[in-house]
């Protein structure tokens, strides 16, 4: 949708323009939060089963370490580009400031489609991309974690490979790891449970009862899923959901479960049949007649065009970025209440960094802990932005922003400029 007109990095910095203004910032005290620290792309060269090299192109960027480590995710994509990661490195220094974790931002991504790749060739390709970021990673500099296309077994060959090269076990290299090997408990599900948090929170505040409550979910990989299904548990009617193939609708509500069951089979959503459900189009999910839309897939899908059509009245970002910044415009004009990316989706995060601090201190909390402390921190994150926002009679989007700005400056400020 639009991927090649649109820029995420000119979209982060137009917020953060926003946002400071309402701070009453001078731009000073803010510019460097518009430059990522550190940029580093590389070529990673895979040898592929037919025996010839392949050559991707990789990237790192780490956007603030004001805060602590830089931390975020590593991304497959084929349509990747240096601005997007520039953009994502820049949300995850907000993300982690607004729920008040001791990191800064970063991310990384390798332009592929894994789906092309057999899995010894993703084993190859990740192995060496490890390698060549590897001297800006690691515990106490920059911890990668999944995001979309890479999962906990590639997790797994990260720590290996970053241990080997250094001659001894480094569990905190990388979170979202499998349990075996230090993962925590509760991280798989984290984002989707976050976003369930945060939807019951703003559902409370708007004094609609979360039972019944009608809702649409745009992507239905690990996000998306677990948020359909925690929500469903939860008694909220899910009427429509997609992935990349398609869309499904039922007003009756659609059997989470059983689509559950059927994508783990590595089906696609096009090919998905019940009594009572339609096949609709992915943007016809967004535009459906619900309560709460959910766009859990990818940057950029909810444009000017779409936004003017969007009926439910509450947002609920659990994708990075997935509103323009124009179409975020006619959302606030047409008096949709919607809750920014960067505290909707930190579950992910925030549990890493609960994986991270067991790691660091060699310890294992057991799932009950994990849920538990997510939740406090998630609530007491919404209650923060809800509070900012209304201080200056604001979108929750400002609020979000203006937490976390205000938290990075401070720290820049204590910290001072090393000359
Ligand atoms: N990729 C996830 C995100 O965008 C998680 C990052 C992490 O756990 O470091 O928030």
């Amino acid at each position: 949708m639009g991927k090649n007109t649109y820029n995420p990095y000119e979209n982060m910095l137009e917020v953060l323009d926003q946002a400071s203004n309402l701070l009453g910032l001078k731009e000073n005290e803010y510019i460097t939060l518009k430059y990522p620290e550190r940029e580093l792309k590389v070529s990673i060269p895979v040898r592929m089963d037919d025996g010839s090299v392949k050559v991707f192109e990789g990237y790192r960027v780490q956007h603030s370490s004001s805060r602590g480590p830089c931390k975020g995710g590593i991304r497959y994509h084929q349509d990747v580009d240096i601005d997007e990661v520039k953009a994502l490195a820049a949300w995850m220094s907000y993300k982690c400031a607004v729920v008040n974790i001791p990191f800064g931002g970063g991310k990384g991504a390798v332009k592929v489609n894994p789906k092309n790749l057999s899995k010894v060739e993703l084993e190859n390709l990740t192995r060496r991309y490890t390698a060549m970021i590897l001297p800006i990673i690691g515990p106490e500099r920059d911890i990668p974690a999944p995001d979309v296309n890479t999962n906990a077994e590639i997790m797994g060959w990260i720590m290996d490979t970053y241990s080997v090269i250094n001659g001894y076990t480094v569990p905190g290299v990388v979170t979202g790891k499998p349990i075996e090997i230090g993962g925590s408990l509760g991280r798989k599900e984290a984002t989707g449970r976050g976003v369930m948090f945060i939807t019951r929170e703003i559902l409370h505040r708007c004094g609609i009862p979360v039972i019944g409550t009608r809702m649409a979910i745009q992507g239905m990989g690990n996000v998306g899923g677990t948020a359909a299904k925690l929500l469903h548990n939860e008694g909220c009617k899910i009427v429509a959901v997609s992935d990349v193939s398609g869309g499904l609708y039922c007003n009756e509500g659609l059997d989470i479960n059983a689509i559950e069951a059927f994508l783990a089979q590595d089906k696609l959503i096009k090919d998905y049949d019940a009594h009572g459900v339609s096949h609709i189009s992915n943007e016809d999910v967004l535009k459906s007649e619900v309560d709460v839309l959910i766009p859990a897939a990818l940057e950029n899908q909810i444009n000017e065009e779409i936004a003017s059509q969007i009926k439910a009245g509450i947002i609920v970002e659990a994708a990075n970025g997935p509103t323009t910044v124009e179409a975020d415009k006619i959302l606030e004009r047409n008096g949709k209440k919607v809750v920014p990316d960067i505290l909707a989706n930190a579950g992910g995060v925030v549990v890493s960094y609960f994986e991270w601090v067991q790691n660091i201190q060699s310890l294992m909390w057991d799932e009950e802990e994990v849920n538990r402390t997510l939740e406090k921190i998630m609530i007491r994150a919404f209650n923060e932005v809800w509070d900012s926002a209304k201080s200056k009679n604001a979108t929750l989007r400002m609020g979000a922003y203006m937490v976390a700005i205000n938290r990075i400056v401070k720290a820049k400020k204590i910290r001072g400029l090393y000359m």
